[in-house]
This record gives structure tokens, sequence and C-alpha cells, in this order.
């Protein structure tokens, strides 16, 4: 269905709420194509603002309607460090930034093991149950269990203009957001997780 991701079809302008068929299937890979296509830049614009305007952490593309791999860090509150930062795209709305993941997929299971304690010391199969809720859910509060650090790779637009593939590695509140929204990229909401994991899941 690549028309759908076509910028030449409108710019979706709101949020997609729980029940659509957009939120629960998997969204298509990130044509790196895209990523200078005006329709783009104005897609991701509709995120932010969509994101702000609900006051969220994140927003994955599926939630405006958008069925493609991408989504945004809202910097004004996700605790996104600087490090993870480099050479990270970038946008704004209002005096906002965003960070822009594009295509992001998880590390393969022996780069995730490797990363992870390289950079942070941290055991990725630590998992932490939290309640979490989700723009696209209204109302919805689910305890969710996710893994406490997280090894992402996607793809990067530097200052300079230059497409990079970045790997970072993420822990706690930043490592639950970014399971999160690719959750989403997968067509998983937390509903997914109602009444499936109690305390037998550890902390
Ligand atoms: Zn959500």
């Amino acid at each position: 269905m690549r028309s759908i991701s076509c910028p030449v079809t409108p710019v979706p302008s709101g949020l997609m709420v729980s029940p659509s068929e957009v939120l629960t299937r998997p969204a298509e890979p990130f044509d790196p194509v895209l990523q200078h296509q005006e329709g783009t830049r104005k897609r991701l614009r509709v995120m932010a603002r969509v994101c702000t305007e609900r006051n969220g952490y994140a927003i994955a593309a599926p939630q405006i309607g958008w069925p493609v791999r991408v989504f945004l860090l809202r910097l004004a509150v996700a605790p996104v460090p600087v490090i993870f930062l480099r050479g990270v795209d970038l946008i704004r709305w209002r005096d906002e930034w965003y960070a822009v993941v594009l295509g992001p997929t998880f590390a393969l299971l022996e780069a995730k093991y490797h990363e992870a304690r390289r950079v942070l010391g941290l055991d990725p199969d630590k998992r932490v149950v939290a309640k979490e809720a989700c723009l696209s859910v209204p109302g919805a509060v689910v305890e969710v269990p996710r893994a406490s650090v997280v090894v992402v790779d996607f793809i990067g637009i530097g200052q300079d203009g230059k497409v990079r593939m970045l790997r970072r590695v993420a822990e706690s509140m930043l490592a639950r957001i970014i399971q999160h929204e690719m959750d989403h990229l997968d067509g998983r909401l937390i509903t997914h997780y109602q009444g499936k994991e109690g305390s037998s899941s550890g902390s």
C-alpha cells in the first residue's frame, strides 16, 4: 500500500483514536526516499503539533493515520540524554523540539546484549512493570512490563544533512517510551497488555 505513505496523498491532520484499523496493523518500513520530501516534514509537524496539544511524551506516525515506521520524542518532557541526540534529525513545533526517529528497529539480540552492557552496564533481561497511558486510547491506564534497557537502530539526519544509521541505548523511562512507540509501529496498543501480566512478571 505504497500510496498511503506517498507525500502526494493528503496530509493527515489529527489524532487517531482506538478503535482504528491503522492503529492495529504493522506500519510500513520507512522508505529513505521520503526523507527529504516536504510531505514528510508536514506529517512530522502534524505529529509534533498533536503531541504538544495532547501533552504526550512521544507520538508514532500511525497515531495520525500515517502507517510508516517513524516516531517523535518530545524533548520538553521525554528524558532524552544529549548523547542520544547526536546526529538525530530534529523538528520543531512552536517553541518545542522533537527528536525524529526514522525507521527504527530493535538491535539484534546479540548486539543488544553487547551494547547494553558495554554502554550502561545494564542487564537487558531485566523487566519493569509500570502504568502507561496512551493518547490514542483515552482513559486507559494499563500496567505494562518493559525491558529496562533497549538498543534501537534508526536513520539519523545530522546538521550537515548527511544520512547515517544510528544505534542508541536507552534506559528506564526513555526505554519504556521507546518500547511504547515501537509497539505502535507494530500495531500493538497498551490494551494488548490488559490482564495479561500480574505481579508475576517481576519488577
Ligand atoms: Zn500510545
